[in-house]
């Protein structure tokens, strides 16, 4: 697999390749050259009516199917893809610019993990017998809901995009995907894949375009039951808005402002080196990025010290270059928004340590560390989704609290120290989805994800996503003769 192996995007819909109803495309760049690297159909809403359409067929099909062998073709598919490894993670890299070493060793085995993980539940789902006052017999019998709309953003695009579909169709769901016009490919992939293992047409249809025309479009057709979106939260806020006409269900995976604390007592040596990676992980396009790393004061300086060297260690380079462990920003759009976020940073009086110069041809940005940051300034109060890292001083575990619950988001935040009993009732008043202690960026197909406040709510992955992608119906028989 090389750049002159990618073939231009299509619809999929029903099982067929299309164009746009409209025959107009997009260009989707490749980040670490800034040159097209192929084009897409600018799906519209004409082809998300019909994919919906198909989705529905695909519904029906899906359901004659049978529990055991949905289990059997959604295993299959987590095989394909590790037997498809190699092209999926070049893929991935040359659309998103992600290191190559990053897509073969979490992107692509982690994708699969995910529809072994969800295979194993497809046969798994079942209600209640209850008990109840009278002659009756009454059980609960769990449905699927029907057509998911699953929306999603650039940074880990088969990723994400798997653990909305796998999930979606254990549940015995279809979907209607629409995946980011930054980098669509690998999803177009996936597309593929399900079909090769065996799911009937239209089980998953995948509309590439625009977020304002397909995703839009999407979001408010009156056949599809749910929208999962993970995105950005002023995106999340339009969509919820956007689905009150249809009294659409919504879950929403958002933005995230994580703090990462570390406790004078923390194993420095462990905990130095994963609070780089914590932010600097795929250039810090990451939701849940320790981007705030909250220090005690006695080891502010050391910290300082180590986070600086290990950000100005990073390799910066061709992502396709097995030993590059930073590669370009997405585009030259998002590029432009995080320096703007390094000027602020300056501008508001915060002390750039490293970092911030850029690189080209492709948008490259180097790791960039602020010190003497305040909790009042924008770089510590918004999402700025690059490798930019703040780093605050405090003084004792109420203000870590208090500083860490500072912003809008809730999505993570990591603990680091030895005080089993001070990690875990830390772990118990901060209001962030998922906490580390002692560790960061751990994520399992198992293991339910999502945000508390505006890093917005349901859950993915493990048990709980199931229930929100199934509804219970109670059914009552009269036992009288
Ligand atoms: P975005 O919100 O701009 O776009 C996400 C998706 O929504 C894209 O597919 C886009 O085309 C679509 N979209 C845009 N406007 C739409 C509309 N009006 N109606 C329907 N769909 C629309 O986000 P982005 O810039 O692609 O991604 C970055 C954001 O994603 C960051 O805020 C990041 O934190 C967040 N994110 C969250 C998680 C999580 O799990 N919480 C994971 C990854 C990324």
């Amino acid at each position: 697999m090389t750049e002159a192996h990618v073939r231009p995007g299509k619809l999929l819909i029903g099982g067929q390749e299309l164009d746009a109803k409209s025959g107009e495309t997009l260009d989707t760049v490749n980040p670490a050259t800034g040159a097209r690297l192929t084009t897409l159909a600018r799906g519209s809403a004409v082809d998300v009516d019909d994919a919906v359409r198909s989705a529905r067929v695909g519904f029906e099909a899906w359901t004659k199917l049978g529990h055991a062998e949905r289990a059997r073709i959604l295993w299959k598919v987590g095989e394909l893809m590790m037997a498809k490894l190699e092209e999926l993670a070049v893929l991935e890299t040359l659309d998103t610019g992600k290191p190559i070493a990053a897509s073969r060793l979490v992107d692509v085995p982690r994708s699969a993990d995910t529809f072994f993980y969800f295979s194993g539940w497809a046969t798994k789902l079942h209600g209640e017998t209850i008990p109840v006052r009278g002659p009756f017999l009454n059980y609960t019998v769990r449905e699927p809901l029907g057509v998911i709309g699953a929306i999603i953003p650039w940074n880990f695009p088969l990723l994400l995009g798997t653990r909305k579909v796998a999930a979606a169709l254990a549940a015995g769901n279809s979907v209607v995907l629409k995946p980011p016009e930054q980098a669509s490919l690998a999803c177009l992939e996936l597309g593929k894949l399900l079909l090769e293992a065996g799911a009937p047409p239209g089980v998953l249809n995948v509309v590439t375009g625009l977020g304002e025309e397909a995703g839009a479009a999407l979001v408010e057709h009156p056949g599809v039951d749910k929208i999962s979106f993970t995105g950005g939260t002023a995106t999340g806020k339009r969509i919820m808005r956007a689905a009150a006409s249809t009294l659409k269900r919504v879950s929403l995976e958002l933005g995230g402002k994580s703090a990462n604390i570390i406790f004078a007592d923390a194993n420095l040596d462990v905990a130095i080196p994963a609070a780089v990676r914590a932010v600097f992980y795929n250039q810090g396009e990451l939701c849940t990025a320790g981007t705030r790393l909250l220090v005690e004061r006695s080891i502010h300086e050391r910290v300082l010290e180590g986070v600086v060297a290990g950000a100005k260690a990073l390799k910066v380079g061709d992502p396709l270059d097995p030993s590059t462990q930073m590669g370009p920003l997405i585009t030259a759009e998002h590029r432009a928004m995080v320096e703007r976020y390094i000027a602020s940073g300056e501008q508001e009086g915060a002390t750039r340590v490293s970092g911030a110069k850029r690189a080209e041809p492709g948008f490259f940005v180097e790791p960039t560390v602020f010190a003497a940051v305040s909790e009042q300034m924008t770089i510590a109060r918004e999402e700025i989704f690059g490798p930019v890292l703040s780093v605050i001083p405090f003084d004792g575990v109420d203000e870590a609290a208090r500083i860490a619950d500072a912003t809008e988001f809730g999505l993570a935040a990591g603990v680091w120290t030895r005080d089993v009993g001070r990690a875990h009732s830390l772990a118990s008043r901060l209001r962030a989805g998922t906490v580390w202690i002692n560790t960061y960026n751990l994520f399992d197909a198992a293991s339910p994800y999502g945000g508390y406040k505006q890093s917005g709510f349901g859950r993915e992955n493990g048990a709980e996503v199931l229930q929100e992608l199934t509804q219970s119906k109670s059914v009552w028989v009269s036992l009288a003769t």
